[in-house]
């Protein structure tokens, strides 16, 4: 069988530019043959609409929506969207995070709790209602990707709030996945990505030294691209992997075997 996404509808969240995981993702589902809902996070000023609106407008997709997280309202008028344009969602890609930058510098018992409770709001919390709101518009197979760090569970330094968000996002993924498993086999699993750099990953203090690290060490010694995150997403969003769910994948050229 080969990999083919044609008449899924996916929704894809976290573009923000042309580093964004989520483009690399977007760009690999739309070449396998997917129908794309892209979401914004929208400002004052409408700029980030218009500039994601730019890049993804090649893709043809047939929403383009805002989406900030902490908005509840939001969140729901996308899913209504969702509903009258689709009438059902065969994939969802969460891929969004934010941390104070202040939080992903120096001691981790610094972060005070506004900053804590943001990070995880955002970063980790925010998956359990997209897919309560998907819930019944989710297809027969369905999958679910988020994206998450080898610093959820091993102490990388500065990266602080944003591992213990992971790693919260890690266990709502296992969550998750037996929630939404038994009625209509609706997958949900995360991967784990090495280093990349894009607007998010240059709040941590010493990205450059985290990605010349896996670039010293890991057996591929290189760091992975957003394709190469992306194919894994199209892979986990389509029927090639029926089997897995719950689960994390890394995709960090092999970084996470090393013992040291
Ligand atoms: P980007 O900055 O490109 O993407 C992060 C996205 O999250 C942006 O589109 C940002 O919007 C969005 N976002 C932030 N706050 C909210 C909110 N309240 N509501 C909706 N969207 C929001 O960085 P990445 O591509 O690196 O990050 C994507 C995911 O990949 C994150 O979960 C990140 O932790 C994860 N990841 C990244 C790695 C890396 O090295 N880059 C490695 C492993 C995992 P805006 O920019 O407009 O504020």
């Amino acid at each position: 069988m080969l990999l083919d996404l044609k008449g899924k509808k996916i929704l894809v969240t976290g573009i923000a530019n042309n580093r964004s995981i989520a483009w690399g993702i977007a760009q690999q589902l739309h070449a396998a043959g997917a129908e794309l809902g892209i979401t914004y996070l929208p400002d004052a000023k409408g700029r980030f609409e218009s500039k994601v609106k730019e890049l993804t407008s090649p893709l043809n997709p047939s929403l383009f929506l805002p989406l900030d997280v902490q908005d509840s309202r939001q969140i729901e008028e996308v899913f209504n969207s969702v509903e009258k344009e689709w009438g059902q969602l065969d994939g969802l890609v969460h891929c969004l995070a934010f941390a104070g930058k202040e939080e992903l510098v120096g001691d981790y018992s610094a972060t005070t709790p506004e900053g804590f409770a943001r990070a995880l709001e955002i970063s980790a919390y925010s998956l359990a209602p997209l897919c309560k709101h998907g819930k019944n518009l989710f297809s027969q197979g369905a999958g679910v990707v988020t994206l998450t760090y080898l610093g959820a569970e091993r102490a990388i330094p500065n990266y602080n709030v944003m591992g213990v968000a992971k790693a919260a996002l890690e266990a709502s993924v296992r969550y998750l996945s037996a929630e939404l498993g038994p009625e209509k086999e609706v997958r949900v699993n995360a991967i784990s990505a090495g280093p990349i750099r894009t607007l998010a990953s240059s709040a941590i203090g010493g990205i450059l030294e985290m990605i010349h690290n896996v670039e010293e060490k890991a057996p591929l010694r290189r760091t992975v691209t957003q394709t190469e995150v992306g194919n894994t997403a199209a892979f986990l969003l389509s029927d090639l992997s029926s089997g897995i769910s719950g689960q994390t994948i890394y995709v960090d050229s092999g970084y996470c075997i090393n013992g040291m």
